[in-house]
């Protein structure tokens, strides 16, 4: 049965990327019926650490990898297979396939006259008992990977050097360990980022020479920004968290990352995911790399929102509200901003109008929507609000009447009233917030405004 595994160092916060590698490796264990190994490659002591694990781990369960389902196996930790990975070298030793080298880089530019040239195998049939051990890779011909996204990519083996797979202390190297994990855990599918793709003829040459058939390998696409760069930690927004934090909805994040370089058949964006696991084909998968896209993840997020039910919605929003803020009024305001509010995160300035004494003002909104006839206007207005029956149609109709007198259409006529009543030129339906907020609190703005 198929076996893939999604393997992250645990060097820093949980990206963007990865968990898109980790969904496609989930669907394809989910639809096969398979297994999903997450091992943890924490070999780098120096820039692990113990709670950016843990964070993968909580961020593959907010994506919906969850450890308990049937389909997951882990997570197994890469530095507890150091017998295993030390086993390994020795037995290439053994068979002649790896061997002790001890020339320092200077000597070997010395040699080869060229610091772009690798290693020139200087070390092969020394017999040396000490140094790095290089794995003595072919001299002629090609290593061909058979990629399913990629196709048929063949690397010369003139230019692959006699890579290391161990250092002088012994300690095996990521393209050694990797591989040796990769064997034991029975893998059969390899689902990585392109980055990757150098690596891959290497550890082919690895699994062949440690007696066993290599996987199938797949690597999926770049992930760029607008500018068409690679994502990256420091320039991007990259990390999951962040965007659960900004209150992104985990099944619209899942439906967007799986759109990175993947598409149905009948390119619908919106779909469950039950969907998704069903029609992923890693041959489906792009070459050309994927843009991440915060409009369209915008976009995909508010579709969910919408989806929500009532009590869905409100529940969602209640860690971006202010505790003091009034439950009972923003459960009347919930329905007008569901349709509205792309990110959670931003509730707060959609509604905040009807809790604060006073509404948060944007001041270039105030100075365009005050300009003449606006006070009047607001005179006017107050007038005809003073004696309204309060509900929204009635409130309508008579500032339509009230725009009438100055010539002026509804939506003109809205404009002083909304920044008067909101602090903004944009928001939620206008006369259904006035009846949230009731007569007392508009009229008590209006004339500020005016005063
Ligand atoms: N630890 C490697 C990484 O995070 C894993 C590479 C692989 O999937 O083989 O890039």
């Amino acid at each position: 049965s198929i076996r893939v595994r999604f393997a992250p160092s645990p060097t820093g916060m949980f990206h963007v990327g990865g968990a898109r590698s980790a969904l496609f490796n989930w669907a394809i264990a989910e639809r096969s019926g398979g297994t999903f190994v997450l091992r943890i490659e924490d070999t780098d002591a120096n820039r692990n650490r113990p709670e950016w694990t843990e964070g993968i781990i909580s961020a593959l369960a907010w994506i919906g990898i969850d450890t308990g389902s049937p389909v997951f196996e882990g997570p197994l930790y890469q530095s507890h297979q150091e017998p295993q990975h030390r086993a390994a070298v020795a037995r290439l030793q053994a068979d002649g396939r790896a061997y002790h080298c001890a020339c320092t880089r200077d000597e070997v530019i010395a040699r080869t006259g060229d610091s772009n040239r690798g290693y020139d195998g200087f070390c092969r049939d020394r017999g040396l008992a000490e140094g790095v051990v290089r794995f003595r890779t072919p001299d002629e011909g090609g290593t061909v990977v058979e990629d399913l996204v990629k196709g048929t990519v063949e690397f010369p083996n003139s230019a692959m050097e006699d890579f290391a797979i161990a250092r002088s202390d012994g300690s095996p190297l990521f393209v050694l360990a990797n591989v040796v994990d990769d064997i034991e855990m029975r893998i059969t599918h390899v689902v990585r980022g392109d980055e990757h793709l150098s690596n891959t003829p290497k550890q082919q040459l690895l699994w062949d020479a440690l007696g066993t058939t290599p996987p199938v390998w797949a690597h999926i696409p770049v992930i760029v920004n607008e500018k068409r760069q690679k994502l990256s930690k420091r320039r991007d927004k990259v990390a999951l968290e962040d965007y659960r934090a900004e209150g992104y909805l985990a099944d619209a994040m899942v439906n967007y990352l799986m759109l990175l370089g993947w598409a149905p058949a009948d390119d619908r964006e919106i779909l469950p995911w039950s969907d998704m696991a069903q029609e992923f084909r890693l041959e489906n998968v792009n070459t050309s790399p994927a843009f991440f896209d915060v409009k369209k993840l915008r976009a995909i997020n508010g579709e969910y929102m919408r989806a929500l039910s009532p009590e869905e919605f409100t529940a969602a929003c209640e860690p971006f509200l202010d505790p003091s803020w009034d439950r009972k009024v923003f459960a009347e305001l919930a329905p007008l901003a569901q349709t509205r509010l792309a990110v959670l995160s931003e509730i707060g300035e959609l509604v905040d109008f009807a809790f604060l004494a006073e509404p948060v003002t944007d001041e270039a909104a105030w100075n365009k929507a005050m300009k003449e006839p606006a006070a009047d206007l607001l005179k006017a207005a107050a007038e005809a609000y003073a004696d309204a029956p309060w509900n929204a149609e009635e409130l309508k109709t008579r500032l339509e009447e009230v725009g009438l007198r100055f010539g002026l259409k509804l939506g003109k006529a809205q404009a002083p009233v909304r920044v008067a009543t909101t602090g903004r030129t944009v928001g939620l339906p206008l006369f259904e917030s006035l009846e949230v907020i009731g007569r007392e609190v508009t009229l008590a703005r209006i004339t500020a405004a005016i005063s």
